[in-house]
Formats: structure tokens, C-alpha cells, sequence
């Protein structure tokens, strides 16, 4: 039998959810705009993309999305943040300090790459299926890097030594832009986890 499409929440208040959404369709899942709590009574995780992080800090409280978003989490939902989107989770933010949804046990420092090399492509490493890491393009775009990484969170993407792509049980997080590197292996695997097929 054919599996149904999986609804995914792309967070769409600011910043490029619009990729996200597409990169979610060529997966065959099938993006679901955020901008009130009422869509997450109906989604399996939801995507926190890159953007702004201090506007969407100002427009998650205004939206009331500040509550909802680790609700959803706390009933079984699945989140992921890329770039913005993994500062908003991060337990301490830097440069300046800021504060955040504290959901993921991680320190990131903001806009980290400095002005030469705001924005940059890397080739890094990835393990697709938990197996051995294998060569993943990683788009970053005045991006930040990640200075701590808790206990019991586990790092499966790196640029160098550096992590660069975390997950701690049903929360991911990345400093780079996924949704901007097809064949978008890693919302592949987020979305088979999403499935229950780890
Ligand atoms: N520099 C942005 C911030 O600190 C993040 C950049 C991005 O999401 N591409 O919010």
C-alpha cells in the first residue's frame, strides 16, 4: 500500500520558508504554512528555516508560537531549525546574547564566519543513514557555528572537525541551509526518522 504523504510545518513567518517548502515537495512530503499555533494540531514536525532570528524571536511571541512550539514538541512533534531557525532552539546564543526557545542543548555563537566570508558554500560530511559520513554540500549564509554541543546531543554533520548538523532525540538542528543543496539528502533522512524508519 501506498504511504500517505507526511504534512510537514514550514514556520513561515520570515526568512526562506518558500525553499524549504519546495525542497519538502521533491521529497514527497507535503509543507504546511505556520503562522498561528492552529496548523501544528496537524503537522508530524515542523521546520524553523533560516531568516532573521531576532525578528522571528519578535514574531514568535506575537503569534503565540513561543508557547506552541515546544507544546507541539512536548506531545510527540519533531522539530528542526536551520540557521535562524537553529538559534531560535539553542540553549545560549552569543553575539550578541539573545534569548531563545532554550529546546536544544547547544551553545551557537551568531553570525560567526565574520564579514570576509559571510556567506560561503563548504563541502562537509555527513552520515546519511547512521552509517559512515559521505560528502554533503553545505550552503552558509552569514551562518552560525556551533560552540558547545550538550550531552545526549549527537553530531552527524560536519564541516572540518567543526559540528555542523545535530540531533537530540526528535529535535534537529543545523548551522548551514539544507534546503539549498539538492538532492536535499538530509530532509531525506529527517523526514524517514519523521517515519519511524530509522
Ligand atoms: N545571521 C542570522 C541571524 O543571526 C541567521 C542567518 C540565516 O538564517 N541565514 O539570525
Amino acid at each position: 500500500m501506498e504511504r500517505a504523504r507526511p504534512r510537514i510545518g514550514v514556520l513561515a513567518l520570515q526568512g526562506d520558508f518558500a525553499a524549504h517548502a519546495r525542497a519538502l515537495r521533491s521529497c514527497d512530503a507535503e509543507p504546511v504554512e505556520v503562522r498561528t499555533p492552529e496548523p501544528l494540531a496537524d503537522v508530524a514536525a515542523l521546520i524553523l528555516p533560516g531568516g532573521e532570528s531576532t525578528t522571528l524571536l519578535r514574531l514568535l511571541r506575537l503569534t503565540s508560537l513561543d508557547r506552541a512550539i515546544p507544546a507541539f514538541h512536548r506531545s510527540g512533534g519533531f522539530l528542526f531549525g536551520t540557521c535562524a531557525g537553529l538559534i531560535l532552539l539553542a540553549r545560549e546564543v552569543r553575539d550578541p546574547d539573545q534569548e531563545s526557545l532554550g529546546l536544544l542543548d547547544v551553545g551557537v555563537q551568531r553570525n560567526a564566519y565574520g564579514r570576509q566570508v559571510e556567506s560561503f558554500v563548504g563541502s562537509g560530511t555527513f552520515s546519511r543513514n547512521g552509517g559512515s559520513p559521505a560528502a554533503q554540500e553545505m550552503v552558509f549564509i552569514r551562518a552560525p557555528r556551533i560552540l558547545r554541543v550538550g550531552e545526549g546531543v549527537e553530531t552527524i554533520g560536519f564541516l572540518g572537525d567543526e559540528p555542523t548538523l545535530v540531533r537530540a532525540g526528535r529535535i534537529w538542528g543545523a548551522t548551514f541551509h539544507p534546503e539549498l543543496a539538492e538532492p536535499f539528502e538530509i530532509h531525506r533522512r529527517f523526514l524517514a526518522e519523521v517515519a519511524g524508519d530509522r
